[in-house]
């Protein structure tokens, strides 16, 4: 029989943030043939949105808007959504509208992110059915970023991404986002990638991470900007225009193609965001570092 849970209100609205990793170092292939990394990895202001609904029968609808992404089991939405009610056996359904603002295969997280969202949403709308530790465990199974998201705080993410220690003083920056219009599978990045595994990495981030302030400059490096840069020579260039406008320091995040630079305040940000623009490189956006 199904499990039945307390009525809670049957609508909930949630955002889902993008990620930008500040720092990615591969160490690591294991037998099954995915990467050990280790990662900091941080969530941003630059948002998707969901609208789940509770539906009484046994089915899952998603519709999309925004920038173009699948409406079927291919979106990690649905297929999160399948994941939670095989896990706890609840026999009603969900319907979703998803907003999507985060550019797609721009190495932000967004499919991720959406969906932990969706996990975290549905299990608050069946009053919590899983535990934290059950959550994670369901989110590692769909996508190596996906534990990540579902407590979204700056954190270093180590194994295939899935182990992951927050970090509690990471300031808080401002980040301009530049993502030219290109879109770079993240299975590609990994293909091409020349394997020079780094040693002593994680005590490389703790030692950098005890320094007072935290000198970001130091720490930015990405081990997939090598592979995505040789094939896309913009992603340099955009470096370059974000290192001239003022930026402390820019790096290309995750399997790229989005570059991002780190800002100390709002103000240099939206100047250099401003000073960017005629450049036509790619969609520019504004966001703050979340904590
Ligand atoms: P990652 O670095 O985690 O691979 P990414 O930002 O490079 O993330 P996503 O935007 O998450 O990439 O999308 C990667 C692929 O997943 C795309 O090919 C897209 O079609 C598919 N996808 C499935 N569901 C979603 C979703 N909800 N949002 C975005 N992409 C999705």
């Amino acid at each position: 029989m199904d499990k039945q849970f307390p009525f809670k209100s049957s609508i909930h609205k949630i955002q889902a943030p993008a990620k930008l990793n500040i720092r990615l170092k591969v160490i690591g292939r294991r037998p099954d043939g995915y990467h050990e990394l280790v990662s900091i990895m941080v969530p941003v202001a630059l948002f998707d949105t969901l609208e789940l609904e509770r539906l009484p029968k046994k089915q899952i609808n998603l519709a999309c808007q925004g920038l173009s992404v699948p409406d079927d089991g291919e979106n990690l939405v649905y297929r999160a959504a399948q994941a939670f009610f095989a896990r706890t056996g609840i026999g009603g359904g969900v319907s979703i509208k998803l907003t999507k603002n985060i550019p797609v295969a721009a190495g932000l997280g967004g499919g991720s992110s959406d969906a932990a969202s969706t996990l975290t949403c549905l299990n608050e709308l069946w009053s919590s059915p899983l535990d934290c530790e059950d959550l994670c465990e369901l989110a590692s199974g769909l996508g190596a970023d996906i534990a990540f998201f579902l407590l979204a705080k700056p954190s270093i993410a180590r194994g295939i991404g899935e182990v992951l220690e927050p970090i509690e003083k990471w300031p808080t920056f401002w980040y301009v986002i530049v993502t030219p219009p290109l879109q770079v599978s993240t299975a590609w990045a990994y293909a091409n990638l020349k394997l020079e595994l780094t040693k002593g990495e994680y005590n490389f981030i703790l030692k950098r991470l005890k320094k007072e302030p935290i000198q970001v400059g130091h720490i930015l490096e990405n081990d997939l900007e090598s592979v995505t840069a040789i094939h896309f020579p913009v992603i340099k260039s955009i470096k370059t225009l974000l290192l001239d406008a003022g930026a402390v320091g820019a790096l290309m995040s995750g399997s790229g193609p989005s570059v991002f630079g780190v800002f100390e305040s709002r103000e240099n940000a939206l100047r250099a965001k401003k000073s960017l623009a005629p450049h036509i490189v790619g969609d520019i956006f504004l966001a703050l570092g979340l904590s």
